[in-house]
């Protein structure tokens, strides 16, 4: 459980990560990365869910936001976590949550809906999840940890269905049996399925912020005639902001994605395990604003 007056004292370092706590601050961060030419993915945050009502809380609160996202006529579609919509609860209910969403999504300028993913405890439920939603709606699709030692085979079942896929590194500890550990082997294993995906999948977003990767994606796509409007890049909402407009600049396709609501605490501490001089860095932006 959150607590309001302990996070309140800590929002100011989060803020460098999360667009505010409420729907009209993220539309106010949507509108200013659309105008530089950055598209949006937005999550409501929150996660672990164990109670129905929390979970329908959830499902409600995307309800609001695409309404907002509507009237606006924003460039931004969301992104969902199925725990938060009550996975841990029960499957079936979470897929209900997650088709009621897709549906109000579907009038939006952009009615994607980006299943995130989470440990690997619920690799094989979201991925059931992701497909039984598919059926129901081509406008789903799932992320796919590169550390992970399944996922090629997960990116040729994606691959084969013609779902897009989000492909990142990962950000869960994970125990090595089932994932890389090191970043050079992680980083050859996001190549190879980065390169299936742009060889033969549907528009896949390549989230990452190594520039070795990005560097490496677009020669490859370079060297096989794969044009820029077949796949974009994806960036976290205040990381890396100067190559974010770089990638704009050069013609690229980019899509941030940004958290916003007021469990924003799994979300930061993740944030700050992935790279300790975060936490430096959101006090330093603080002080020098
Ligand atoms: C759009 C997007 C969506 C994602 N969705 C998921 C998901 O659904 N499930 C999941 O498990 N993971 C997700 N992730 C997180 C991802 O798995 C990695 O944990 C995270 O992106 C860090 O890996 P990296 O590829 O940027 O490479 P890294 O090697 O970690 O970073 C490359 C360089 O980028 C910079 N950098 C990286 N992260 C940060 C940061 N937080 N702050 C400041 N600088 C940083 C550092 O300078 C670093 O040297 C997502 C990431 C992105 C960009």
């Amino acid at each position: 459980m959150q607590n309001p007056a302990f996070q309140q004292r800590f929002i100011f370092l989060a803020r460098r990560f999360i667009a505010g706590e409420t729907v009209d601050e993220a539309m106010r961060a949507v509108a200013a990365l659309n105008a530089e030419g950055l598209a949006a993915t937005l999550d409501f945050l929150g996660e672990d869910v164990v109670s129905p009502a929390e979970a329908e809380h959830t499902r409600d609160a995307y309800f609001e936001l695409l309404t907002a996202l509507r009237e606006r006529g924003l460039d931004a579609n969301v992104s969902v976590k199925l725990s938060a919509i009550g996975l841990l609860i029960d499957e079936t209910f979470a897929l209900t949550n997650l088709c009621a969403i897709l549906d109000a999504a579907a009038p939006n300028r952009d009615p994607f809906v980006r299943i995130d993913m989470e440990g690997s405890a619920v690799t094989d439920a979201t991925l059931r999840v992701f497909e039984r939603a598919y059926a129901h709606s081509a406008h789903v699709g799932p992320v796919l940890q590169a550390y992970l030692k399944r996922t090629p085979d997960d990116v040729a079942r994606a691959i084969a269905l013609g779902a897009r896929v989000r492909l990142c590194k990962g950000a869960y500890s994970e125990p090595a049996t089932i994932a890389y550990k090191e970043m050079p082997t992680i980083r050859r294993a996001y190549l190879r399925c980065a390169e299936a995906l742009l060889e033969h999948g549907t528009y896949p977003a390549i989230a990452t912020h190594d520039e070795r990767l990005i560097d490496a994606v677009k020669t490859y796509a370079a060297d096989h005639a794969i044009a820029p409007d077949r796949y974009e890049f994806q960036l976290l909402y205040g990381v890396k902001p100067a190559l974010q407009r770089r990638l704009v600049s050069e013609g690229h396709r980019v899509r941030i994605y940004v958290p916003y609501g007021t469990h924003w605490s799994g979300y930061f501490y993740r944030r700050i395990t992935e790279r300790p001089e975060n936490a430096l860095f959101a006090l330093r932006s603080l002080i020098s604003r």
